[in-house]
C-alpha cells in the first residue's frame, strides 16, 4: 500500500467510530469515502464534513452488493450495529452486515487491490475464562444467546477475512475493539457510558445491572483511532487487540461518573428484565502486550481526562 493520499472506503461511516476514523483519514491528507445506512449511524456525525473536497458520502447497506466507482487503497469495514440493545433490536440486519457485509466488502478490496480492515470486537472473546484476554484465547461465546448475532457474526467476519487473506492474497488487518467511549455515542444505545452520564446529568438514578460486580476496561476513542491507523500501516496479519488496561467494576464506573458531572444521583441496583444482560461478560481486560509490540502503541488518555470530553459533549445533548 503507498503511504500518502490514500483513497479510503470507510463502512459504518456515519457511526461513532466511523466518523471519528473519516476525521483522522481527511486529517492526513487522504480522501475518504464513507458509506452508511443510517440504521445506527447518523448523519449528524458527520454534517462537519459535508462540502470537504477529499470526502464523499454514499448511503447505502452494505450487505447489498457494493459498487464504489474509482480505485480505492484501502477498505475499513465498521457497518454494524454495535451495542448489546441495538443488535437485540436489530438482530438480522446485525448478522447480516458480519456476514454478508463483511464478504461484500472484502471482495470489493480483493477488486480494487485494496488493503482491508476489519473492526472486530472483544465480543469474540465471549464471556471470557481468562482474564485479561490474550489474542490467542478462542473465547467461550454462546452461539444462540441474545448476543449470539453479534458476537458469532465477529467471529465468522474474522474467518472471512483469514480466508481471504490465504486464499486470494487480500493484504488484511483485525482489530479487535474493546470498550470504547467519548463524543459522538448516541445517548439512547444503551451501552453504560451514555446510560450512566445521561442518569447523572439530568439526576436520575445510576441504573447498575448484575450488581455492578462485573468488570469492564475503557479507552478513550482517541486512543483507540491512533491504535487503527497504525494497524493499517502496519504488517500485522493477526488480530490486535486495542483497548485500556485499566479494569473496574460497572459500580466503581457508576461512582467516577457521579463524582466527574458532580450529579446528586443515586445508584440503584436493577434488573432488566428483558434479555439484555443474558450472557453479559463478567470479566473484560484487553491484554496489549502485542499491541505494544508490533504497533508501538499504548493508550494515553486516562479515565477523568475521557470522560470530562465526554460528559462535555453529552450536556448539550440530555
Ligand atoms: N450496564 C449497567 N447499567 C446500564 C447499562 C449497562 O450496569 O445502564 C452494564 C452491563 O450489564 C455490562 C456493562 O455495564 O455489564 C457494560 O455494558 P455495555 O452495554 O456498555 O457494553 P458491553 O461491554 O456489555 O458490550
Amino acid at each position: 500500500m503507498k503511504q500518502e493520499n490514500l483513497r479510503v472506503l470507510i463502512t459504518g461511516g456515519a457511526g461513532f467510530l466511523g466518523s471519528h476514523l473519516c476525521d483522522r483519514f481527511l486529517a492526513e491528507g487522504h480522501t475518504v469515502v464513507a458509506m452508511d445506512n443510517f440504521i445506527t449511524g447518523n448523519p449528524d456525525n458527520i454534517a462537519h464534513l459535508i462540502g470537504h473536497e477529499r470526502f464523499s458520502f454514499i448511503r447505502h447497506n452494505v450487505s447489498n452488493y457494493i459498487y464504489v466507482e474509482g480505485p480505492l487503497d484501502a477498505v475499513l469495514h465498521f457497518a454494524s450495529p454495535a451495542s448489546p440493545n441495538d443488535y437485540l433490536e436489530h438482530p438480522i440486519p446485525t448478522l447480516k452486515v458480519g456476514s454478508l457485509g463483511t464478504l461484500n466488502t472484502l471482495g470489493l478490496a480483493k477488486a480494487k487491490g485494496a488493503r482491508y480492515l476489519l473492526a472486530s470486537t472483544s465480543e469474540v472473546y465471549g464471556d471470557p475464562d481468562v482474564n485479561p484476554q490474550p489474542e490467542t484465547y478462542w473465547g467461550n461465546v454462546n452461539p444462540i444467546g441474545p448476543r449470539g448475532v453479534y458476537d458469532e457474526a465477529k467471529r465468522f467476519a474474522e474467518a472471512m477475512t483469514m480466508a481471504y487473506h490465504r486464499y486470494h492474497g487480500v493484504e488484511t488487518r483485525i482489530v479487535r475493539i474493546f470498550n470504547t467511549y467519548g463524543p459522538r455515542m448516541r445517548l439512547n444505545d444503551g451501552r453504560v457510558v451514555p446510560n450512566f452520564i445521561a442518569q447523572a446529568l439530568r439526576g436520575e438514578p445510576l441504573t447498575v445491572y448484575m450488581g455492578g460486580k462485573q468488570t469492564r476496561s475503557f479507552q478513550y476513542m482517541s486512543d483507540l483511532i491512533e491504535g487503527i491507523y497504525r494497524l493499517l500501516y502496519s504488517d500485522e496479519v493477526l488480530p490486535v487487540n486495542i483497548g485500556n488496561p485499566r479494569e473496574m467494576t460497572i459500580l466503581e464506573f457508576a461512582e467516577a461518573v457521579v463524582e466527574m458531572t458532580n450529579s446528586g444521583s443515586e445508584i440503584h441496583f436493577v434488573t432488566p428484565t428483558d434479555e439484555r444482560i443474558k450472557d453479559d461478560p463478567k470479566q473484560r481486560r484487553p491484554d496489549i502486550t502485542k499491541a505494544r509490540a508490533v504497533l508501538g502503541w499504548e493508550p494515553k488518555v486516562n479515565l477523568a481526562e475521557g470522560l470530562a470530553q465526554t460528559i462535555d459533549y453529552f450536556r448539550g445533548r440530555v
